[in-house]
């Protein structure tokens, strides 16, 4: 590599370009270390960036956010059922039969989504707050 000194042409990363582009030396912090470069684009001055550093810390981007699993609270997914659901809301009772995506309107806990059905008596429900184990099919 060729010497490095003020007024030396260097590749930076440029924070402004979001590239990494052509900087002229602006300040020195030693003999080898570059202080403070100048753009050629956008006549930005900055601090150098290290061109291979950046594209080290670059990779994070392919690690997208774990939001969809744990993240979600049961309002979350309550609300998201509700509004894919294209049945009408039934009125809850014991009686009544119900099947898997069926919204229903329970005195107590409000409108929920049918889940599970657990068992031929038992049904999963989501409901705003919670998710309850309902009885149905009696
Ligand atoms: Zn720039």
């Amino acid at each position: 590599m060729s010497q490095l000194g003020v007024g030396k042409e260097v590749l930076s990363y440029c924070n402004k370009c979001k590239l990494t582009l052509a900087h002229l030396v602006m300040t020195m912090k030693s003999d080898t270390i570059i202080g403070k470069v100048q753009c050629k684009t956008c006549q930005n001055t900055h601090a150098y960036k290290d061109p291979s550093n950046v594209k080290a810390s670059k990779t994070k981007k392919g690690k997208t956010t774990k939001k969809s699993t744990s993240a979600d609270s049961i309002s979350d997914i309550w609300m998201n059922r509700v509004a894919s659901s294209s049945s009408k809301s039934q009125k809850y009772s014991i009686k009544a039969k119900f099947e898997l995506g069926d919204i229903i309107d329970h005195p107590k806990f409000g409108p929920g989504v049918i889940d599970k059905l657990i068992d031929a008596d038992k049904i999963q429900v989501i409901f705003r707050h919670d998710i309850k184990t309902l009885i149905h099919n009696k």
